[in-house]
């Protein structure tokens, strides 16, 4: 490197570090255009940029917790967000597929890290021909940031739910788009300040009427006017509350709508069309790799079936459940939600959430004679926009009550003595029509599995005796079960 480069090297970080000082906790990008964006703009828009031709764009995903491995961004956000990324980029025939293992890094100083410490982070795990986006808790305080030198993103868990449009925006960043205030960064505007022609940065002000769109703000002339370089709300048509005077005492507002933009996520949605004319010239002519193979995607155009427990099952006194469903081609990932369920309450209560590979998630500390109801939905590297299976529910019925009379006739099941001093076996009898395996379980009133036992059933009258040494006085539940799913339960007192 010679010394010339780095000069100037070192005071593109310099300013770099001072303007980071400066920018809201929006968004940490420096300000200003790429090189190749100013020469974009002075000259007509490339061919190649204007066909339909479809861009395919990997991404690599960084997950960075703590170094103890805490605090990762969550999977149930990345699918969904995934989702919302190639809905925001649709209309641009941009969209993007996960390439590759989501790679875990444990790292304190990167979970939160300042630019230095991040672009050490970029610099060590970059990924060549992808679009690397590290998930951490603080990005050098902002909600995300491109950072040019490193060619990388990083977004904060924060901002990064499926609602969120700052992944758009930082991937528009890296693409190439400035700010739709471009010029604006660290200025604030206040509704009572005279707008001069030209900030003091030097950059010329866009003005109302677009007769400077050109060369003024981003330079797009399909992005309006706009000086809010905080984040602000917007009207229902998605124009910002705040009217805003430019130079020649012309009010406006602000369009929230475009992504480019300061305003909350609830108003964003779009890219204008020369934003998108120049993300896919820049694409086209600048990152020839990132879509030189793109692979044939997989969607998920249904959602898994529940095999177990179905919608309206009672499995039994229990504080467990294996949850089943059928495999779904293409999946990669399952997403299982258990909560309680109370009729009519829509709200996720006591909610647990799981992930597989797998078909099946075994769900612990249920509470027995409840109900819950249960939803899993697959992702694949392709597909975040995928729904939920319907709901089932199915409780967990406290056998005491439910135990159904024809299955407890069937076994003309026995317990004695009751109550059973401490240290008693109890004895269990029952009757088997046919020869069969039988399980019994004994559990604490609250479902702790208290025994187990197997027993190779005949046919007729069956007996076992259950060890009572070392329990603790109170009620318990015994449950008996064949092979063949005949079940009955009882109670049985221990003193
Ligand atoms: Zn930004």
């Amino acid at each position: 490197m010679n010394r010339f480069v780095l000069s100037s090297l070192l005071a593109l970080l310099v300013s770099f570090a001072s303007s980071a000082q400066t920018t809201s906790s929006y968004c940490g990008t420096p300000p200003g255009k790429s090189e190749w964006l100013q020469q974009y703009q002075q000259q007509p828009t490339p061919v190649s940029a204007r066909s339909d031709v479809f861009l395919y764009i990997p991404l690599t995903i960084h997950i960075v917790g703590t170094s103890e491995g805490e605090g990762y961004y969550d999977l149930d956000q990345l699918y969904p967000s995934l989702c919302t990324l190639n809905e925001d980029f649709a209309e641009s025939n941009i969209q993007f597929y996960i390439q590759g293992e989501i790679n875990y890094i444990d790292n304190d100083s990167y979970y939160d890290h300042n630019f230095s410490q991040g672009s050490q982070m970029m610099n060590t795990y970059n990924k060549p021909n992808t679009v690397n986006c590290y998930f951490v808790d603080s990005p050098a305080g902002n909600c995300g940031y491109y950072s040019p030198w490193r060619d990388a993103v990083a977004i904060s868990n924060g901002c990064a739910d499926p609602d969120s449009h700052t992944w758009a925006h930082e991937l528009g960043h890296f693409f190439s788009l400035p700010h739709t205030f471009s010029g604006w960064e660290g200025t604030d505007y206040e509704t009572n300040m005279e707008v001069p022609f030209f900030l003091d940065n030097g950059g010329e002000v866009e003005l109302k009427d677009g007769s400077n769109c050109a060369e003024a703000g981003d330079g797009f002339c399909d992005t309006p006017a706009d000086y809010l370089s905080f984040r602000w709300g917007c009207n229902g048509q998605g124009q910002s509350n705040v009217l805003q005077r430019d130079p020649t005492d012309s009010t406006f507002r602000s369009d929230g709508r475009l992504i480019m933009s300061y305003a909350f996520d609830g108003c964003s949605e779009r890219f204008s069309e020369e934003q998108t004319m120049a993300m896919r010239a820049n694409i086209l002519s600048q990152r020839p790799n990132l879509y030189a193979n793109p692979p044939e995607p997989v969607f998920l155009d249904t959602a898994p079936v529940a095999v177990a427990p179905v919608n309206g099952d009672s499995i039994g006194i229990s504080t467990s459940a294996v949850l089943e469903w059928e495999p779904l081609d293409g999946a990669a990932l399952y997403s299982v939600v258990i909560s309680r369920h109370f009729p009519g309450i829509e709200v996720l209560l006591q909610a647990q959430y799981f992930q597989t590979t797998g078909t099946s998630v075994l769900v612990e500390d249920l509470l027995p004679s409840a109900s819950y109801r249960w939803t899993v939905q697959a992702y694949n590297r392709y597909d975040g926009c995928t729904t939920a299976s319907e709901p089932a529910v199915f409780s967990l019925s406290d056998p005491v009550f439910t135990s159904t009379a024809e299955a407890a006739e069937a076994f003309q099941l026995q317990v004695y003595p009751q109550p059973a001093a401490d240290g008693t076996p109890v004895t269990v009898e029952w009757h088997l029509a046919k020869a069969e395996t039988v399980q019994l379980w004994l559990r604490s009133a609250a479902g702790q599995l208290i025994r187990q036992q197997q027993l190779p059933g005949q046919a007729g009258r069956q007996r076992a005796q259950l060890s009572t040494a070392g329990l603790p006085a109170g009620l318990y539940l015994l449950e008996i079960r064949t092979a063949s799913g005949l079940g009955a339960y009882r109670k049985v007192v221990v003193q």
